[in-house]
């Protein structure tokens, strides 16, 4: 067994490896199973959600197994990540990649015919270049890692055809192990990884999709920006995502939050590669709370402590949302995953999904947006219907994290207004648009009502008893359950549908889940359990201030000092020496030699302050 020189002792057994090198006592479901497979030499197949622990199933064995272990990942950004992360629990870790300057890669070829790397990180195009492939001929390598191993798959969402070539390392080192890892595994995907990368007899490890630390909530989304401002006030100097379809409103959103004086940066695919750089690093460094993003942000980033996910538009998928949604929380303590909901979302998105041209592609994207809907209109538990979409269900009858288990929303029959609206439709011949026809319920007194004579109808002002965001949400319900239509065209008008018969004749009912304000929010965990007083907050701020500043200094992000768990359990149990830092959860005996001093030091002097 080679020796790593940053762990005294013996680091031989996984206990023991598990203690000095991570700095915890248990493994995580499933990481077990992953590290002995790999330790016995058989290929692995391991899907587990984000924030599941994968990096430690290679990291664990890469340190005990003699040779390094190549790991495959799809982008560069992610690697400097990475391989800050190993290092900072002192795992021998580099990375090869077209950026790297001469010394460099000089350095890091050298290491690698030294035997004196863990762990090197590759990108997918490196395959494709004899010279690497000629590279891992020579030297002595432990196994092969593939990281985000769905991208091999055309089902999956991020198909990246330069994984297909990976499966060549099969014939060039026969001899060593392969383990794919994935958060993103629907049957047909994880059957295509296995094909694809041809992996022998593997063992497979399918860990719950369940991310208990995550809230789900829908909320009623609101015209204008008063909502999202007021909704970032709950995470005060927290860290978090807001989703937006389109690159304007991204833009928009972010001006709109900077304005209001919070730190929040755009992220999308039309700014300079520079820009976007910039912004996650202040993202990552924690020098903005909030980036606001289309899709095209997160798979690049391994930032721990993201405590809400906000949707401000509705997602294309549901896979798409549990992918975004599942950035919160990866260090496992509380966060919140927020969908603003409205209906009136989705003619925008169908604007898209009918201009594709790929028949098959346009029916799938419109099934997926319209189980989206689904989701965010029922009132089953969220939590299930997201396990049920990976074909896991949910074992408890009440989730106790997400909106409906905490009782916050209300069912409200509206099948009385429905028909006031189908009466103002038929009543005005079809032939005027949702402003209109709201006007005319409510009894409002404009130039068009007075024009064509519609204050005389019996209709006139009906609707009284609701104010006009109600209606337009009304409409909004209708369309979606084909009650009623738009027209297209510049000037939409509504018109009725087949549905609408059963309603205005017959005795169907309408329903229309409602978010009950007043308890929106309740029940759920705001940040962490842990902090009860106040002096417990003011050490919590003191740790982020020490560790920004500790991971300033080595130029790494801040939570690969130490994760926000790491610093909660310190606020909790307050270690007094060496020994006592060493027991807590994330402390290994790396960390607690670069950083256990300052920490032990701040907890002194806050008790005597
Ligand atoms: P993934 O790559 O699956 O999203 P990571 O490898 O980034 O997950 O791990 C997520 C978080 O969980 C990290 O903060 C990591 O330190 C922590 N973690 C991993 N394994 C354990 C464990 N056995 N006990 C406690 N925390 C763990
Ligand atoms: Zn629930």
């Amino acid at each position: 067994m080679k020796h790593n020189p940053a762990f005294s002792g013996d680091a031989s057994s996984i206990p023991d490896a598990l203690h000095r090198v991570f700095g915890f006592r248990t493994f995580r479901p499933n990481q077990h199973e992953a590290v002995s497979a790999i330790l016995e030499g058989r290929d692995l197949l391991a899907i587990m959600p984000t924030g599941g622990g994968k990096s430690l199933c290679y990291q664990l064995p890469a340190v005990l197994m003699p040779g390094t272990a190549l790991v495959v990942t799809p982008l560069i950004s992610l690697m400097k990540d990475q391989v800050d992360g190993a290092r900072a629990n002192g795992i021998r870790a580099a990375s090869l990649h077209s950026a790297l300057l001469p010394d460099e890669r000089a350095e890091v070829m050298r290491a690698l015919s030294e035997g004196s790397l863990d762990l090197l990180y590759v990108a997918p195009e490196r395959f494709a270049l004899d010279g690497f492939q000629e590279l891992l001929r020579r030297i002595r390598i432990s196994m092969a890692v593939i990281d985000e191993a769905h991208c091999i798959s055309e089902w999956g969402h991020d198909f990246r055809p330069d994984y297909l070539s990976l499966s060549a390392i099969m014939d060039i080192r026969p001899d060593i192990p392969v383990a794919a890892f994935t958060a993103t595994a629907t049957r047909r995907v994880q059957q295509d990884i296995m094909q694809k990368l041809r992996l022998r007899n593997p063992v497979i490890v399918r860990a719950s999709f369940d991310r208990p630390n995550l809230t789900y909530e829908v909320r009623e989304k609101h015209r204008g920006e008063g909502q999202l401002a007021a909704l970032l006030k709950e995470f005060p100097g927290q860290a978090g995502i807001v989703y937006r379809t389109s690159r304007k409103s991204v833009n928009d959103t972010a001006a709109m939050l900077q304005k209001r004086g919070l730190r929040a940066l755009p992220y999308h695919a039309g700014l300079s590669d520079e820009e976007r750089q910039r912004n996650q690093d202040a993202f990552i460094r924690e020098e903005a709370e909030v980036i606001v993003a289309t899709v095209a942000f997160g798979m690049g980033i391994d930032k721990s402590n993201v405590r809400f996910v906000i949707h401000a538009d509705i997602p294309r998928s549901i896979e798409s949302y549990y992918q975004e949604t599942g950035r919160a929380g990866r260090d496992g303590e509380p966060a919140r995953c927020i969908l603003l909901f409205s209906p009136g979302d989705i003619p925008k998105v169908r604007f898209f999904i009918d201009a594709m041209l790929d028949e098959e592609e346009r029916s799938r994207s419109l099934a997926g947006l319209m189980k989206v809907v689904a989701f965010a209109s029922s009132t089953v538990c969220r939590r299930q219907v997201l396990l049920d979409h990976f074909e896991e269900s949910y074992p408890k009858e009440n989730c106790a994290s997400c909106d409906v288990c905490l009782g916050t929303l209300e069912v409200v029959d509206c099948t009385l207004e429905s028909k006031m609206l189908l009466s103002a439709i038929v009543r005005t011949d079809a032939r005027f648009g949702a402003g209109h026809i709201v006007d005319l319920l409510v009894g409002g007194d404009t130039k068009r009502i007075r024009e064509f004579g519609h204050d005389r109808l019996n209709v006139y002002g009906v609707g009284k008893g609701h104010d006009r965001t109600y209606w337009r949400r009304l409409i909004d319900e209708l369309v979606v359950r084909k009650v009623i239509a738009r027209s297209e065209g510049l000037y939409p008008v509504i018109y009725l549908l087949d549905g609408a018969l059963g309603i205005l004749k017959g005795g169907d009912r309408v329903e229309m889940v409602r978010v009950l304000e007043k308890r929106a929010g309740k029940g759920i965990p705001k940040g962490s359990g842990t902090m009860e007083t106040e002096a417990d907050r003011v050490l919590f701020d003191r740790f982020r201030a020490l560790r920004k500043s500790l991971a300033d200094e080595q130029g790494v992000p801040p939570y690969v000092v130490f994760s926000d768990r790491t610093l909660h359990e310190m606020i909790a149990r307050r270690p007094k020496s060496r020994e006592e830092m060493l027991s807590i959860a994330g402390v290994g005996e790396v960390k607690l030699g670069r950083y256990g001093g300052p920490f032990l030091d701040l907890i002194t002097a806050s008790e005597k302050g």
